[in-house]
């Protein structure tokens, strides 16, 4: 949808036109999956696919909020309560409401806004529309009130919304994707320090493609299974005497894994930690592979990547390994999930010339496998969150 049909849309609601539009886009991550919450290193890159934000100031505390996408009209949370505080917004006014709060929590004056929104990023299909959602609502508000945050401030203050407010536990690199990647580019970012570095990924100079199948499942076990894989990363990091799994390198790995046993620890826990080191040093390689302009050679990694998130890590689910065995049988150079897993979405680097053929095969197996069709659309490396209009 086009930035003035927010805005038209947005002056219909609340009888005026926007001070401006933004937007923020969605994600995929190409390698370094739940290495977040480790401390580790993560690559992920927008997508075309993104929220447009229409909104205006206003002086009253007062926030008002409407997505074109979800039924039910304007959400309102006033002033008495400084927006409620953490978790009192239901709903997914929770998200924009989350934003305010945290950027009232960090000192900031944020007085109350009008917000209209529609996205095109799918929901809950691992493409982080969340995330999405909150990034253009705290870049907006950053804009119109002159806070002079940076991409990275935002990003962090988008995050606590979503933990702290919403009450969902992520780590912060889908907030980061949003308000950081560029055009054309993966983002390489240490998630501990926040360091990045935006990476060349021009797939179609090298004939290549990416592309996400998004299989419209999620399983129920997702949201309690992310705690759990949480709460054991944080067990091997603590018995093994070091802040976060991300500071076990990765020669140091076996000697880690019997350490690991001698101290009694689980096969389970010893699994968690050899996924985490063996993917932080997959997102090296890539990173390697990519500055190298080497990139067919990324795609083994992958699919490596995914054998890791569903031996070791155990969050792949059956509909996302038929993307990856199919893709990879049809001639993809390599696939794998991407997200927290159980559902979601998985990535398949592939020839430019064999795209068609390889999400065709997907697709027939997973009719042959009696699922629904997933959706298949090209990974398009975009820019992060900005202002549209002015
Ligand atoms: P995702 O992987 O897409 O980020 P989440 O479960 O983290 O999945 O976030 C999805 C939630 O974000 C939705 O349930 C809804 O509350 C909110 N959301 C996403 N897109 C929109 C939208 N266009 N309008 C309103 N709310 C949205
Ligand atoms: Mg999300």
């Amino acid at each position: 949808m086009a930035a003035s049909a927010v805005a038209e849309e947005f002056e219909r609601l609340y009888g005026a036109a926007p001070e401006g539009v933004w937007a923020a886009p969605g994600r995929v991550n190409l390698i370094g999956e739940h290495t977040d919450y480790n401390d580790g290193f993560v690559m992920p890159l927008a997508l075309p696919h993104r929220t447009l934000a229409a909104v205006s100031r206003r002086t009253d505390g007062v926030l008002r909020v409407h997505s074109a996408d979800i039924p039910g009209g304007i959400v309102q949370l006033d002033a008495a309560g400084e927006f409620g505080g953490p978790r009192s917004a239901g709903g997914w006014a929770a998200y924009p409401a989350g934003v305010v709060w945290a950027l009232r929590a960090a000192g900031h004056a944020v007085t109350g806004a009008d917000l209209h929104l529609t996205s095109t990023v799918p929901t809950g299909a691992g493409l982080s529309s969340s995330a999405s959602l909150e990034v253009v609502t705290a870049l907006a508000l950053d804009d119109l009130f002159g806070l002079g945050l940076s991409a990275t401030e935002l990003a962090v203050l988008s995050q606590r919304a979503e933990n702290e407010f919403v009450g969902v536990p992520c780590g912060v690199m889908d907030q980061m994707a949003s308000a950081c990647c560029a055009e054309g580019h993966a983002l390489y970012l240490d998630t501990r320090d926040l360091a990045q570095r935006q990476v060349p990924f021009d797939l179609a100079a090298q004939g290549l493609g990416l592309l996400v199948v998004d299989t419209r499942v999620k399983h129920e076990l997702g949201d309690g299974a992310y705690a759990e894989r949480r709460a054991g990363c944080e067990a091997g990091a603590r018995a093994l005497g070091v802040p976060a799994l991300r500071d076990v390198a990765y020669d140091g790995l076996p000697a880690a894994l019997d350490r690991l046993a001698a101290l009694g620890e689980s096969a389970t826990v010893r699994a968690y930690t050899r996924h985490v080191v063996t993917e932080n040093a997959r997102v090296e390689r890539v990173i390697g592979l990519l500055d190298a302009g080497d990139v067919r050679a990324v795609g083994p990694v992958l699919t490596e990547g995914h054998a890791s998130l569903r031996d070791d890590l155990r969050v792949s689910c059956a509909e996302l390994d038929l993307v990856v065995t199919s893709a990879t049988a049809a001639g993809a150079l390599g696939a794998r999930m991407t997200g927290g897993g159980f559902g979601g979405s998985a990535i398949v680097l592939v020839e430019a010339e064999t795209a068609d053929a390889v999400a065709k095969s997907v697709t027939e197996a997973f009719a042959a496998a009696g699922y629904a069709a997933p959706r298949v659309f090209p990974a398009i490396p975009s820019r992060g969150a900005h202002r549209v209009t002015h």
